[in-house]
Formats: C-alpha cells, structure tokens, sequence
C-alpha cells in the first residue's frame, strides 16, 4: 500500500471514530441504544471505558449502563483477538494529537523514551488509576482527554463550552501540547497516562499468550536494521538490538505506521506468525 493511502485510510478510521463517538454524530450511542434499550448516551462519558473499569473494580459494575459494559467488553475483546486496535486506528483523542506532533521537526520535540522508562510508568499510573478508585478517590475524568476533545468539539459545533475547570484546560494542554506537539510520536498521553489504552494493552497481552490472536511481528531474517520503523512509531515502541527490530507489545497500538514504511517488508501483522519465521529471504 502507497503511503498516501495508508494515511488516509488512518485519517478515515479516526473521522469513523469521530462520528461513532462525538457529537453531532454519536452514531455509537445511536446503533447500541436502539438494541440495548438505552437512552441516555449524550456524551463520551456514557462509552468511555474509565467508568465501567472504575465500577468493577468497586465491585459497582451494575451502575454502569449496558453501552457503557457493552462498550467495555467490546474493547476487552477486540484487544485480546486483534490488539489495541481501538487505540491505533479509531480512537480520535489520541488521533488528533498524534496530528498536531505532525507540525514540529522531530528535532523540536521530546524523546520520551530516551527520558523515561515508558512501560513501567505506564502501567505504574493505571495500577494508581485503579486504586484511587477503589480508595473511593473517584473517576478521575477532569483529566480525560477524550472529554477535553468532546469539550472542543462542542465548542466548535455550538460555540458553547459546556464546562470548563482548570483542570480540563491543563489536560487538553498537557495532551495535545506538551505530550501531543512537543513529544514524538505524539503519542505521549497514550503512551503514559490513558487507563483506557493501557487496559487494551493488557488485552493484548494476555491474547499473546493464547494461540490465535494478532499482533505486529517483525520477520528478523528480513529486518535489515534501517530504523525506519522505530522513527515512525508514534508509541515509540520499537527499539534496535544488533540491527534487528523488536517491536515491545506492552505498548503497540497496532496502528501499521511500522509496517508501511518498513523498506523490505520486514513488519507483518497476522496470528501465528511465528511459525513462519525459518523462511529464509533475500
Ligand atoms: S523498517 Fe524494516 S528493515 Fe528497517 S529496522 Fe524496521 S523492520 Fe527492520
Ligand atoms: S510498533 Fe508499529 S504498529 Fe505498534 S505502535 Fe509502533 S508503529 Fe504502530
């Protein structure tokens, strides 16, 4: 596939997300209500996937409307069979800061994961996600980044602000600037601080240890070691060791930026891969 049409193909999987969870549109909301009988979806808050984790986790989950649990399970289930594919082709939060990194030299930016150690931070905070909420320390969705979009969605659609708090304006800012703009990959919220994504991730690896499921898989025997891939990677997932190309799961979003621009076809995507790897190439 060129790259023009990989990234439009990208660019048409986050404009469905748009419209499947933000307003004018909600067509998720719209499409689950009508066989789930729920009437209340009027914001992301109803999908989001924060609420019903918040919920199980006090052992509440019967608070949780059933788009929001269906929502849940589907993610927990597409996750394990597919990978984090919410994450990497439909979710239009981290979508849209990834496109705003796109407007700096990478030279301008920060290289999170030369600063930090990326995975245990990552799965540090959604551990503390989970036990602020069973603290009863509540949702924390003042710092929510799929609600700071919606916010300025609505803006855009309405020219109301339905609500705002510092916090909301320091999280859009911390999302989309510092770790959208500023950061490589822009990728830096999803990479640290979204519960949602980390429990795809999670998912994800538990699907790993099944036999079936998908995952991106670097052919070594073919990898030729440009690097490539590791530039293009948005969750910067991909480290070099001795020329090869690993890609690390605990944090691929399964987006195919890697896959595409990989020179010798190195990067496939598929189940049971590993079976194929003797195949010797040129
Ligand atoms: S782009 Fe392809 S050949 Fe280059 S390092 Fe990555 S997997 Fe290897
Ligand atoms: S490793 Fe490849 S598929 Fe995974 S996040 Fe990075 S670029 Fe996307």
């Amino acid at each position: 596939m060129t790259k023009t049409k990989f990234l439009l193909q990208r660019a048409a999987g986050y404009l469905a997300g748009f419209a499947l969870f933000y307003e004018p549109f909600m067509l998720f909301g719209n499409l689950t209500g009508r066989f789930l009988i729920e009437t209340g979806f009027t914001s992301i808050h109803v999908p989001c996937a924060r609420i019903p984790l918040a919920n199980i986790i006090t052992g509440q989950w019967q608070e949780s409307g059933p788009t929001s649990l269906f929502f849940c399970l589907l993610l927990a289930v597409t996750s394990i069979w597919f990978g984090p594919l919410f994450c990497g082709r439909l979710c239009p939060a981290g979508g849209f800061s990834e496109l705003l990194s796109k407007a700096l030299p990478p030279k301008y930016q920060l290289d999170l994961a030369y600063l930090l150690p990326l995975t245990p931070l990552r799965y540090g905070f959604f551990v503390g996600f989970l036990f602020s909420v069973w603290l009863g320390l509540g949702v924390p969705c003042a710092y929510c980044n799929y609600y700071t979009l919606e916010l300025l969605a609505g803006y855009l659609h309405t020219g109301v602000l339905i609500s705002s708090s510092l916090s909301l304006l320091a999280t859009f800012l911390l999302a989309n600037v510092l770790l959208g703009l500023f950061t490589k990959g822009g990728r830096g919220y999803c990479s640290l601080l979204c519960p949602v994504g980390t429990f795809n991730s999670l998912c994800h690896i538990i699907g790993q240890k099944m036999p079936g499921p998908f995952k991106m898989q670097v052919r070594t025997n073919a990898c030729v070691g440009c690097g490539r891939c590791a530039q293009a990677c948005p969750m910067q997932a991909i480290e070099l060791h001795e020329r090869k190309s690993a890609i690390n799961i605990q944090r691929c979003i399964v987006c195919g930026q890697c896959q595409n621009c990989c020179p010798v076809k190195a990067i496939r995507y598929g189940s049971n891969l590993q079976q194929e790897e003797p195949r010797h190439e040129k």
